[in-house]
């Protein structure tokens, strides 16, 4: 059975050498709702001048020649100010200085800015308690960019930093792919719209709701399609249904029970499977394959394995859909709180938190990471308790209190 590792790469490996290249369309930088936030960019994105465009002061204080305080205690005459947006016309000449204030461009003349802390007014001359080193307080022009130098390249995603930066350099119009349209749709007599009121042994349809949220937070257009009951006739026509999308996920019906027909009527419709399980837990029935030119993947239906299953493996495939390249798993190390023993030789997703304990005095701040007790994959509370998800892998699935652990943030909960 493939890795968890594995199922990705292959799912990399397919998409990339199989999916078109996005269409791209010009959004707007500026307007009340961001549109161009979570976007792929298709084009880099230019300095369009050098920046800081002139060297500028990062202090508010004096604008003098190095040489002229090279001691504490110079004394030079006050000559004009320079205002941010506004500067100072004239030259800064031997035994001058110019009032400055954050922002502003350093006058002609002057190579550095003491800062007003450590300078007293005395009459039309300024005290300078403190020397001077060339260019103290400044950011010179270019030091940041240089003209024409690529600030965010191509197939980057917009978020809030590099949207900054596109209206730096002038970007006002972004030249961005579309959204992948993703198609939803949720397998299982036993389903329920949450509008309706379920029977006795009736479950409302949750997938229905987390799925289209994690596309929407990973950068997807979703729709949902609806609730396929468990037969084959009307499971196809709403799986044609999904095929017209970008992509189509698929949650429930690909366990082996007698009404799991996910993955028989995929067959049917002349999908190419290129896995139906994972070792991995929760996730392990996952099904990816290739149909129509479109990825397909049937995620296991228990609500915490849907989630799970789609971070682990929809992800990549919807950043490649989006122009961009594959994000990596952003894993990160915390000190287990208790010890971990999992069981069956395959790498496990337990819902978990992870915390910053105040260290007694002295100590490093570590983060701390506890796995949270769980009913299983159908405890969608444990998961809303949880911050992340502690991975325990296959290779070492008993740890002991104090080890370091790996685990995946849950998008969006920092
Ligand atoms: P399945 O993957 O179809 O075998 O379903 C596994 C479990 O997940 C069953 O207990 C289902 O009732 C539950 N389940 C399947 N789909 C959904 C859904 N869309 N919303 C909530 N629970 C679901
Ligand atoms: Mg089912």
């Amino acid at each position: 059975m493939l890795s968890f590792e594995a199922a990705r790469a292959r799912i990399v490996e397919i998409v990339s050498a199989r999916a078109a290249a996005p269409a791209s369309e010009t959004l707007n930088l500026v307007s009340n709702s961001p549109a161009a936030f979570g976007r792929v960019i298709a084009k880099n994105i230019i300095a369009d001048r050098n920046y800081p465009p002139f060297d500028r002061s990062v202090r508010d204080g004096y604008a003098l020649r190095s040489a002229d305080a090279a001691e504490p205690g110079a004394r030079l005459r006050l000559i004009g100010e320079s205002r941010a947006g506004v500067g100072f016309s004239g030259t800064v000449e031997t035994g001058q200085c110019v009032r400055i204030f954050t922002g502003a461009p350093l006058p002609r003349g002057a190579n550095t800015v003491a800062m007003q802390e450590y300078a007293r007014g005395e009459g039309d001359s300024v005290f300078f308690e403190e020397a001077a080193r060339p260019g103290q307080h400044l950011v010179l022009a270019g030091a940041e960019a240089r003209i024409g130098e690529v600030m965010i390249p191509r197939g980057s995603r917009m978020s809030y930093a590099e949207l900054a930066m596109a209206a730096e350099v002038g970007c006002a119009r972004l030249e961005v792919y579309r959204r992948p349209r993703v198609a939803i749709l949720a397998t299982g007599d036993e389903l329920v719209p949450v509008s309706t009121t379920p029977g006795p042994y009736q479950i409302r349809d949750s997938n229905n709701v987390s799925l289209p949220t994690q596309v929407a937070l990973a950068g997807g257009s979703p729709t949902v399609i609806g609730i396929a009951p468990d037969e084959i006739t009307k499971l196809r026509a709403q799986i044609e249904q999904g095929l017209q999308f970008d992509l189509l996920i698929l949650s429930g019906g690909v366990s082996a029970g007698s009404y799991d027909f996910v993955e028989q009527v995929l067959r049917e419709l002349g999908t190419e499977v290129v896995f139906d399980a994972v070792a991995v837990r929760p996730g392990r029935p996952t099904v990816f394959g290739w149909c129509r030119g479109k990825p397909v993947f049937g995620l296991p239906g228990n609500p915490v394995s849907t989630m799970v299953t789609f971070e682990l493996f929809v992800v990549p495939a919807l950043d490649l859909l989006s122009g961009s390249s594959p994000r990596p798993l952003p894993l990160f190390k915390a000190r287990l709180a208790h010890p971990v023993n999992e069981k069956g030789g395959v790498a496990h997703f337990l819902p978990a938190r992870v915390t910053w304990p105040v260290p007694p005095a002295g100590a490093e701040p570590v983060a701390q990471v506890e796995a949270l007790f769980w009913e299983g994959s159908g405890d969608i509370g444990a998961v809303v308790r949880a911050n992340c998800f502690l991975l325990v892998h296959a290779s070492r699935l008993s740890l002991q209190a104090g080890e370091w652990a790996d685990i995946l943030p849950r998008r969006a909960s920092f």
